[in-house]
């Protein structure tokens, strides 16, 4: 791990960054990085993100002139659209000894992108969406990251990107070696495993309850509606799943839990498990997203028709409506 002990912003100084892209992770990237004394350009399409960028008071630019304006550049636009906006407009502007940076590693790791020889490469993958990354930076703390050098053609790449991660704030919670391959295999394995998992749990739940005509509002809140679960895993990140009931569990919710703890998924979730994993280490994932999203996304419009107006959501509609402000 690399800890503020490590890394300081000033392993960057003299070099210029270019944020491509003012969204989620890019700006708060770009604040952190201006409030710790970096030179920062930003990279952006003509529209509403690229007025928000100048509206805050960077010096904004098209994508390609931001590149050719600076030695280190962050990607910050989302995956699908890396191919096309790499290719035409940050690939020609990368100069030898450049630094070229990712917040994921989805491009490099299926080669959708083909980074010119003489350029360092590295990976600087944030464990947190965007919003936390600036506050815990103005509070004085910072969030988790995954590093992984890809390409290190100047012998300064680990350095320079562990600069980057000072300046944002990532060395003061912790910074973790993790290749781009298993960053990019993980965070897909926690998106098509465990939140599909997660949804089913809570659906197959509050379809017992309603089933068994308990009302869905109540239902919903004791749930995951009130925020009391999601707490729990607040609390959990720090002291371990097992531990937080263990901590905050009743002795009649501890004896609850360990009643039927490690009997309701059966041996088939876990293999269903194991085949999710091949098929994204494989490339079967990607293929079929690529076909996916040449047909237009067909599935998402079936999956919002599906899902959006079943039972659950609709009951959640009603609490929302309910209880104002608070839900
Ligand atoms: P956002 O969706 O918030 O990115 C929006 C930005 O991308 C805007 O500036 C937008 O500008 C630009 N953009 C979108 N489409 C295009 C396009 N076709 N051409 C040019 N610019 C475009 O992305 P995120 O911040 O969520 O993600 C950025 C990267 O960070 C990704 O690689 C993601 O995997 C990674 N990441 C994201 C995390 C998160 O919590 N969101 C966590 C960890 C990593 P425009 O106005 O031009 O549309």
């Amino acid at each position: 791990m690399y800890f503020d002990k490590d890394a300081t912003s000033q392993h960057i100084d003299g070099e210029t960054v270019a944020v491509i892209g003012y969204g989620i992770q890019g700006k708060a990237f770009a604040a952190n990085l201006r409030d710790s004394g970096v030179s920062v350009i930003i990279g952006n399409r003509t529209d509403e993100y690229r007025d928000a960028a100048v509206a805050d008071g960077f010096d904004t630019r098209p994508i390609a002139e931001a590149v050719d304006g600076a030695s280190i550049v962050l990607l910050l636009i989302p995956d699908e659209a890396h191919p096309e906006v790499f290719n035409a407009h940050i690939a020609p502007h990368l100069h030898d000894g450049d630094l070229f940076v990712l917040a994921h590693g989805f491009s490099v790791r299926y080669d959708r992108i083909m980074v010119p020889a003489g350029v360092d490469v590295a990976l600087l993958a944030p464990k947190m969406f965007g919003k936390p990354i600036r506050q815990r930076y103005l509070n004085g703390s910072g969030v988790l990251a995954f590093l992984d050098v890809i390409r290190d053609t100047t012998g300064r790449a680990l350095r320079r990107t562990l600069g980057i991660a000072a300046a944002v704030g990532f060395t003061r919670y912790g910074v973790m070696p993790v290749s781009h391959q298993t960053e990019t295999e993980l965070d897909l394995f926690q998106e098509q495993f465990l939140t599909p998992l997660l949804l089913d749990v809570f659906r197959t739940a509050f379809e017992v309850l309603v089933e068994a005509g308990y009302d869905p509002l109540p239902s919903l809140l004791d749930m995951h509606a009130s925020g009391e679960m999601a707490e729990m895993m607040v609390e959990a990140a720090s002291t371990g799943l097992y531990e937080v009931v263990e901590q905050q569990g009743s002795p009649t919710c501890r004896f609850g839990v360990q009643r039927y703890l490690g009997q309701l998924l059966g041996g088939e979730v876990k293999a269903r498990g194991r085949e999710i994993l091949d098929d994204i280490r494989s490339g079967g994932f990607v293929e079929a997203l690529s076909k996916e999203a040449e047909a237009g996304y067909p599935s998402l419009d079936e999956y919002r028709s599906a899902y959006l107006a079943n039972p659950m959501t609709t009951a959640h509609d009603r609490l929302r409506a309910a209880l104002g402000a608070q839900a």
